[in-house]
């Protein structure tokens, strides 16, 4: 069987002169965890309604499971909103069945009774939806969706309404829904700990553009540009301008050798990227100040001054930081971008 589910190719909107989508594409494979993240107003919901047919795309084309077909596209996805939409004075068992495809060849009743198992509601399934909680409402939608047996499931910030445990533990829960029955989610949010948490396949938006795609590690590990190294980790990547000359990095006082064998054009502004956990505070040869520090049981969150640079740097929070100390980073182990441009720099 293919694995490719979906593709959209060269999408783009248009809402008057405003470019909100520009020229977008990527293909989910069958059986995938998929999640756009990206600043608010960055495209995400547009390109989520392109996809159900809410919307009509100003260019491009997207296929499902081979066909181009709008109708048949439509029939075989499903959608989740941020706000459930319920019917209030249908019981919760009944607006999963309403989800029921019109030529269901099953038992649409036990069907729903167990996707309410499934989602933990079996136990309110004969409660009216308007008396249930913000997570149980929600699970219901999710179960709405899960009743059409639709091939693809989007999902536009569902959980983004409900507290910050309660959205870690229905983002848990969906996720492993998710691998039970090899669903194929695309699903948005503008929280990048949640995508990182639950993608196989992240795609990270700014202004209507896709910045970057691919899994989660290597988008961290690799980012493609200084937005995506500023967005995509927490704390934030550090994003350090210097110059390269030669085999020398100038900082603003701080001179440290150019870690590579490749020289670079005669004299390159750069900016250097480096992870907060990738650098040591208390030890080496070049001095740091603690400016600020943010407790995190086993971590501290320091903001250190170093060469006139605010860095922040997560550190094990075993002992009380010295208001003063070494300061130490690998920088092979940092990225390099262009400066001018913001790309990265493939340096060998
Ligand atoms: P958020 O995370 O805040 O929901 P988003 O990433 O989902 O944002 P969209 O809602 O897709 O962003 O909007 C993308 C851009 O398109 C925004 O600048 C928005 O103002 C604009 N936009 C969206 N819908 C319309 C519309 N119907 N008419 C005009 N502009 C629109």
């Amino acid at each position: 069987m293919e694995k490719e589910l979906l593709k959209c190719q060269g999408i783009s909107k248009c809402y008057g002169e405003h470019w909100a989508l520009k020229d977008c594409s990527f293909s989910l494979q069958r059986g995938s965890f998929n999640v756009i993240v990206g600043p608010s107003g960055c495209g995400k919901t547009t390109l989520l309604e392109i996809i159900s047919g809410l919307q009509k795309e100003t260019k491009g084309e997207i296929w499902l499971d081979g066909s181009k077909q709008k109708e048949s596209i439509r029939r075989k996805i499903a959608v989740v909103f941020q706000e459930p939409a319920l019917f209030p004075y249908m019981s919760v068992e009944e607006n999963i069945l309403f989800g029921a495809p019109e030529d269901a060849d099953f038992d649409i009743h036990s069907k729903a009774r167990e996707i309410a198992e499934l989602l933990g509601l079996s136990e309110r399934r004969c409660q009216r939806s308007d008396t249930l909680s913000g997570g149980e409402k929600q699970r219901t939608a999710i179960g709405r969706a899960l009743m059409k047996g639709a091939d693809l499931i989007l999902m536009d910030e569902p959980f983004s309404a409900l507290d910050a445990p309660l959205k870690q533990r229905l983002g848990d829960k969906l996720h492993s829904l998710q691998q039970q029955l090899s669903l194929t989610l695309l699903y948005v949010t503008h929280d990048q700990n949640e995508a990182m948490r639950l993608a196989d396949h992240l795609i990270v938006m700014k202004d209507g553009e896709i910045q970057q795609q691919g899994d989660p590690r290597s988008i961290y590990e690799h980012p493609q540009n200084t937005f995506v190294a500023g967005f995509i980790g927490n704390p934030a990547m550090n994003l350090l301008k210097a110059k390269v000359k030669g085999q020398k990095i100038y900082f603003h006082q701080e001179i440290l050798p150019f870690p590579y064998e490749q020289t670079l054009d005669q004299e390159q502004e750069v900016i250097i990227g480096i992870r907060p956990s990738q650098i040591e505070y208390g030890s080496g040869e070049m001095s740091g100040v603690c400016k600020e520090t943010k407790y995190y049981g086993d971590q501290i969150q320091a903001l250190i001054e170093w060469d006139g640079y605010l860095l922040q740097v997560l550190l094990p929070a075993a002992e009380a930081l010295p208001s003063c100390a070494g300061i130490t980073f690998d920088l092979r182990r940092c990225v390099f971008f262009d400066a001018e441009n913001g790309r990265r720099l493939d340096l060998y």
